[in-house]
């Protein structure tokens, strides 16, 4: 079974503590038992409850574009902006085609694993729980332009998870905001 980026990163690092193995941990001290990465899922989730039907997804704050840690990278802006939209989609894809599978389909921010732990764990119980299960909205960076003049201005384009339709647009001094572990 191969392993998640930031799972291979911590190998390196000498100490387990991805965001992947800290929810596992929560998760398993609640009480819930899982499957890992199911291969013949769409986007093999980071946990699965088969019986469920609940996939949980883990992205990162900049591959996925976090609204509050997607840093414009300053160089090589075409190859960055397409491999953020691609990502995006490739989200959306996927989650989409879980959920025409009858799957529900959690995903979190790296960051909120490490923030609000808590948080996440209970919207995953809400989720394993028969009867309604909204999902909500999430928004995604999809694009952001820089603005000329100065101030260092930027405009980021944002789509819901779900509905690319669903969009809006922030303008706001260049965010750099990166997510860092304390
Ligand atoms: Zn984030």
């Amino acid at each position: 079974m191969s392993l998640s980026r930031s799972e291979q990163m911590s190998r390196i690092r000498g100490r387990d503590t991805s965001p992947e193995r800290v929810l596992r941990s929560a998760l398993w001290r609640t009480g819930l038992r899982f499957r890992l990465h199911a291969r013949k899922l769409h986007g093999r989730p980071d946990v699965v409850f088969p019986r469920h039907k609940v996939a949980v997804f883990i992205d990162g704050c900049f591959w996925h574009g976090c609204p509050k840690h997607y840093v414009r990278p300053r160089t090589r802006d075409e190859f960055w902006s397409s491999k953020l939209r691609e990502n995006v989609e490739r989200d959306r894809r996927q989650t989409l085609l879980l959920e025409k599978d009858g799957w529900r389909v959690c995903r979190y921010w790296e960051h909120q694993i490490f923030e609000s732990l808590n948080e996440v764990v209970e919207s995953v119980r809400q989720a394993l729980q028969d009867g309604e299960w909204n999902p909500s909205a999430s928004w995604r960076v999809v694009q952001v332009n820089p603005q000329a003049g100065e101030g260092d201005m930027e405009q980021r384009l944002m789509e819901d998870l779900r509905d690319a339709t669903t969009m809006r647009s922030v303008f706001g001094r260049r965010s750099t905001k990166k997510w860092k572990r304390t």
